[in-house]
């Protein structure tokens, strides 16, 4: 019977709010990426004795937009809490943080749901709430001790909790991308850069402890994370034995969860609402729009493109894909064939990132402007499909321009129309072939077999059309 035993899965997603200038309390750059260490820093996000922190406007800005992309209830006072702990990572020893205590809500958003998946299934969210990033640990090769590097203290982090709606991980991974994407219509959150987007999940079996995984790095791991912690959970119970209330970490290079710390109750945190802070007044909320949100762009996709509802999910779950789509049919209006073109062949060039997730890198030199020239020159029949896919294969490694390859390679890419040429083809192999050609007289796939052959001659560049026209007009004079 253990195999029946209800899975349920509840997420925390923390969206580093990349697309702010500064961090969420200073002015320091909220891009601490690839500069020096412990560079972007000053004393407020490091604590220092008399510093007093300034909240960051657009950042609860961007908390509501989230908030109403996820039809959340935004409160009209919003409070932050001290909560405290030791680590290193942490200079000050407390985060500010949001907290629900005294049975009243201080987030942002709160009891709102998404829809997500092909049928559209609802996950509902508990609250979205801001709070601030702690510094990193960095190991170094070779190294026992580990370094901190500050550069990260204090970078806008919202955090999204759902309720523990999901039965099995594969819905989860589809959640996950609707999220991301969201959160990408949204402009708020760059989620291609490494570390933007984290998750921990908590996961329970039957009637069994709440366990946390904390520390899943990319999504493509939370799917591994979560079966894996399912089999461990449903193994011990086979075997009676009794599943702890903890947190595991995700071993990455093992994949296993392990063991981190028996769980820390809320209480030993100590949260107390932040001196620091007043009480924000949440109001002229419809001031705050929110952009295109994927839903909205898919039915736009579909209405106004026709798109089939499947091309246009593909596009709309990766927002670089469906901006490539819209750019490319600015320059050639072909939705159908630019978007095909674009899910059918230009999907399979581009590579899952670290974070599980196919990005266009700047290695890929392919823009809109080529995807618009390689449909154009199919649609009007001057290259082959086959041909138009080497000529991707090649553009993505060089940027050339489909146009310019066919200039200079006209020999060897553009289709074969013209009569003359044909009909030579065709002489040929009435010549070679003198058996199938009196058979196709009399039969039509003896015809075929001609046709095969001329197109294997001209390396597939005979347009079929016109070769098999001129094929049976040439048999008819045969006789
Ligand atoms: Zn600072």
């Amino acid at each position: 019977m253990t195999s029946s035993l209800p899975v349920k899965i509840g997420l925390e997603i923390h969206c580093q709010l990349t697309q702010l200038n500064t961090k969420l309390f200073c002015s320091c750059y909220c891009n601490y990426r690839e500069k020096e260490i412990n560079s972007n820093i000053c004393p407020i996000c490091l604590g220092l004795p008399g510093s007093l922190p300034i909240l960051n406007k657009k950042a609860v800005e961007f908390a509501i937009m989230i908030s109403k992309a996820l039809d959340c209830k935004i409160p009209e006072l919003t409070v932050f809490s001290r909560k405290n702990y030791f680590y290193p990572d942490l200079p000050k020893n407390f985060q500010i943080t949001q907290y629900d205590s005294y049975g009243t809500s201080t987030s942002i958003g709160k009891e709102g749901s998404i829809k997500y998946g092909e049928n559209y299934k609802i996950a509902r969210i508990r609250r979205i709430q801001l709070e601030e990033d702690p510094g990193r640990l960095v190991y170094e090769n070779g190294r026992t001790q580990a370094l901190i590097d500050y550069n990260r203290a204090g970078v806008a982090l919202v955090e999204i909790v759902t309720e523990p709606d999901f039965v099995d991980p594969k819905e989860v991974r589809i959640f996950l991308n609707k999220m991301t994407s969201i959160l990408e219509h949204l402009n708020v959150c760059n989620t291609n850069l490494e570390g933007s987007l984290r998750c921990d999940a908590n996961i329970s079996i039957g009637n069994g402890k709440k366990v946390e995984i904390k520390n899943i790095g990319s999504f493509s791991d939370i799917e591994k994370a979560l079966t894996y912690e399912i089999t461990r959970q449903k193994t011990m119970t086979i075997h009676d034995i009794e599943i702890k209330a903890e947190t595991r970490h995700w071993d990455d290079k093992r994949k296993i969860t392990k063991q981190a710390r028996s769980k820390e109750e809320e209480e030993d945190y100590r949260y107390f609402p932040e001196p620091d802070i007043p009480k924000i007044l949440l109001e002229n909320l419809s001031l705050i729009k929110t952009s295109e949100l994927p839903d909205e762009r898919k039915s736009r996709f579909i209405n106004d493109y026709g798109l089939s509802e499947h091309v246009a999910q593909v596009l709309i779950d990766n927002k670089d894909l469906a901006d490539l789509f819209e750019s490319a049919i600015k320059i050639y209006h072909s939705p159908k064939s630019i978007s095909n073109w674009i899910v059918s062949d230009i999907l399979a060039f581009i590579e899952y990132d670290s974070s599980g997730k196919k990005t266009i890198t700047d290695e890929m030199k392919i823009d809109a402007k080529h995807i618009a020239e390689i449909a154009k020159l199919v649609d009007d029949n001057t290259i082959n499909r086959s041909t138009a896919k080497s000529i991707i294969s090649r553009i993505i490694k060089t940027g050339e321009l489909p146009s310019d390859i066919i200039k200079k390679e006209k020999q060897t890419t553009t289709i074969i129309n013209d009569e003359t040429i044909l009909l030579e083809s065709i002489d040929k192999i009435f010549n070679e072939e003198k058996k199938a050609t009196l058979d196709a007289k009399h039969n039509p796939t003896a015809i075929n077999f001609l046709l095969g052959k001329i197109m294997r001659m001209t390396k597939g560049r005979a347009d079929p059309k016109i070769t098999t026209i001129l094929l049976k007009k040439r048999l008819d004079e045969e006789v």
